[in-house]
């Protein structure tokens, strides 16, 4: 490891992933293990000693904490706990934990407001029983009410929700049935998700029944206007959030920022390397114990790096700064990419203004093939 890595490298964003869960949704490739009380325990104990091997090699200063997974609401609020007081906290901003709705009953609320937790990602997804029901989700749209009841009732002032479109033989009124209760409920962040399906989930044998990409466009362009209608700002082409609510976190990852990825298929970025953690926690266990804790880690060449930065960067709507391109790349972004530049300007699919180069708003649905382009 110090072969490759400094090892005072100043890390300030954390990401660790919780594999658990009470069963698998319908659409879901997101790796995770059925919960057992004595499985959560083993790995807790094993994301503890992780954490403690990278305090040994880097300087681990958090801003940002971010529990995802899997259902990390499974977690006791002991657990959290004992995994977040691992961290120097002196410069904490941010401490996220992706939570189920079925897990937020009164008291788990109270317990959490208790703990530095101080952001809830709400799996939501939905608000028709029906389209809970097919992805396989185990709550229903009362317990969305409760779950947010509880949590305003317990102090919390940061809530997410996320909402999933593009489900088979889902319509216009259905994603405005859903959208309309969100924004009635009034959360600070809103995160969006098109639904897409792996060969391997139960759901990919509707496949056919996914509304076509001009429908599933309409829904996007519908969502946005709805919500930058009830005031949220579009900051991200996922992402909605009232202003001062943007995701700390999730902004690292479109910053180029290095974090560190904990628990079994997380993903970290550490001094141009990139690493992934095994997707099996007994695999994980394993690499605990041998002290290989990086995994794959992959050295990003220099061309690499700069095709992600360009992406990720463009995924923001205030776009990619021209003069950061220029430093950390000597390169002048303008004219090596200007064939593509002056195609997407012609058609106004991006646009430049001062140092900022971005997509237009009508780029956002085909961000991908634009991207694709570029890298
Ligand atoms: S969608 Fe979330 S709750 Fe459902 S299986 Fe995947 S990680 Fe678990």
């Amino acid at each position: 490891m110090e072969e490759i890595f400094q090892t005072d490298q100043l890390i300030k964003y954390i990401y660790i992933h919780v594999p658990f869960c009470l069963k698998k949704c319908n659409y879901c490739s997101f790796y995770s293990e059925i919960y057992s009380d004595d499985l959560k325990k083993k790995f807790v104990s094993y994301l503890i000693k992780e954490i403690k091997l990278f305090k040994n090699k880097f300087h681990l200063k958090s801003e940002t904490i971010y529990f995802g997974g899997g259902t990390p609401s499974l977690l006791s609020p002991e657990d959290i706990n004992n995994i977040i007081s691992e961290f120097n906290l002196t410069d904490i901003k941010e401490i996220t934990l992706e939570a189920n709705p079925l897990n937020i009953d009164k008291i788990y609320a109270k317990e959490l407001a208790e703990t530095l937790i101080n952001r809830i990602s709400l799996g939501v997804q939905s608000f028709l029983d029906k389209e809970l029901e097919l992805l396989g989700r185990l709550h229903n749209a009362e317990q969305i009410y409760k779950a947010y009841e509880n949590l305003r009732n317990s102090g919390f002032k940061n809530i997410s929700f996320d909402l999933i479109y593009g489900l088979p033989n889902q319509t216009i009124e259905d994603v405005s049935f859903s959208l309309e209760r969100m924004v009635d409920l009034d959360p600070e962040h809103i995160s969006t998700y098109c639904l897409s399906l792996e060969k391997d989930v139960p759901l990919y044998n509707m496949k056919k029944q996914i509304p076509s990409d001009e429908e599933v466009s309409e829904f996007y362009y519908f969502i946005r206007d709805k919500l930058m209608t009830a005031g949220y700002e579009h900051y991200e082409i996922s992402n909605f959030a009232k202003e001062g609510f943007e995701s700390r976190h999730n902004l690292c990852y479109w910053n180029d920022e290095f974090y560190l990825g904990l628990g079994p298929a997380a993903s970290g970025y550490i001094e141009r390397n990139r690493y992934t953690n095994p997707s099996d926690l007994y695999e994980y266990f394993i690499q605990i114990e041998t002290l290989e804790v990086f995994g794959n880690f992959r050295s990003l060449s220099k061309s690499d790096h700069e095709k992600e930065f360009i992406f990720l960067s463009l995924r923001k709507t205030v776009g990619m700064n021209l003069k950061e391109f220029q430093k950390k790349f000597q390169t002048d972004f303008l004219k090596k990419y200007s064939k593509i530049i002056a195609k997407y300007l012609e058609n106004k699919f991006i646009e430049i203004e001062e140092e900022f180069i971005r997509l237009t708003p009508k780029a956002y649905f085909v961000s991908d093939e634009i991207f694709s382009e570029f890298v």
